[in-house]
Order: C-alpha cells, then structure tokens, then sequence
C-alpha cells in the first residue's frame, strides 16, 4: 500500500510509464511539480491536453503535425522529388539540423523489428507505397536513411527489394554512421556526410 495520497501516486504512476523514468525519479519530479505554482501546473496540463486533441499525423509524410500537412510538405522551397525515409520523427529532427537536406521526409514510424514482432505491416509503408505510385512522375529519389543497426538493416533491404519495380532511384545514406546506432545520436557533420555520401542500392 502506497503511503503518498492518491492524487499524488496517481500522477507518479503516470510518469514512471515514460521511458528512463522509475518509481524514484517520478516520485521526485512530482514533487516538484507540487512546489511550482498552480497557474504553470494547469499549463503543463493544458500543453498535455492540447497534444491529444491537436496534435496528429501530416497526410503526406506522416511525421507530427498541427495541420492536416506539415510545414516541410508544404514549403514551396523543399523539393518534392526527393523523399528521405527515416524510422523515427527524432531522425527526421537530426536531419533537418544538419541544414543540409532540401528533400521532403516520410516517417515510417519504426524499423522492421522481428525480434519485438514489428513486421513491413506494422509500419508506415504502404503509406509511402502509394506516395509513390501516386507521385511517380515527380519522384526522383528515395533515400533511406534508417539506424545503423540491424534493423535499419532489415528495413532498408526491405524497402530497396519493393522499390525495384518503381521507376525511382533508392539510395541509402552512407557508412559514416557508427555502427549499431540511433540515427537521432549522430552529430550534424556525421550525418550530412552520410547524406551526402550516399549510394544507389
Ligand atoms: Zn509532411
């Protein structure tokens, strides 16, 4: 039995769902919570409320988005022609970072991961399927710019065998990245030089 009022163990059970975060370091930032003052608490709240209710996927690309497409698909200055696929939103942050790449992205959401039971259904790619088939005339390049591990691995090798049939030339990000890691950790030369570095597959 808890000894913490229940509104107070309800919201520590809520944080110790997050990833990284036990039962100690929810309890401390509850607490925290409790000294700040009451208007920034129903802030928090409201910013919480406000990514159920508003917050969704771009019909294009599938990364976050306010609006029904985001602000990378709809700037007049990216070029449609090239789609950079990546696994996860945070890749697509990286990437955006390096202020080196002037494609559009699509977000597939995760890697193929047999071991977690992730199959090609799972994720986001037969949106990027019928981007394709419904773009080819535009569509110039498709570059994979999946995890350095073994399952961006899995995933690129997936994506290049389905694209064969596409007149679409696939790329994948070259071998810059260390091996076995998060796109999202690379530093922005590491991974504009893997960008740049990149081969046709
Ligand atoms: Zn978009």
């Amino acid at each position: 039995m808890s000894s913490l009022p229940p509104s107070i163990q309800n919201l520590v059970d809520h944080f110790t769902t997050l990833p990284g975060i036990g039962p100690k370091t929810a309890e401390k930032l509850v607490f925290f919570l409790l000294r700040t003052p009451p208007k920034d608490l129903h802030d928090f709240g409201a910013a919480l409320s406000h990514l159920a209710d508003n917050v969704t996927l771009c019909s294009q690309c599938q990364n976050f988005t306010d609006k029904e497409l985001c602000a990378i698909c709809t700037n007049p200055r990216r070029d449609q022609g090239t789609i950079c696929v990546v696994a996860d939103p945070l890749d697509l942050i990286a990437l955006e970072e390096t202020h080196n790449f002037r494609g559009v992205y699509h977000v597939l959401g995760h890697n193929i991961n047999p071991l977690e039971g992730i199959t090609p259904n799972d994720i986001r790619i037969r949106e990027l399927v019928v981007r394709i088939e419904k773009e080819s005339l535009t569509i110039k390049e498709v570059i994979l710019a999946l995890d350095a591990n073994n399952e961006g691995e899995i995933t690129s090798l997936y994506l290049a065998r389905l694209f064969k049939k596409y007149p679409v030339k696939v790329t994948r990000i070259g071998k810059g990245l260390p091996q076995g890691s998060d796109m999202e950790y690379a530093d922005s030369i590491t991974l504009s030089n893997a960008l740049e570095g990149r081969r046709e597959i």
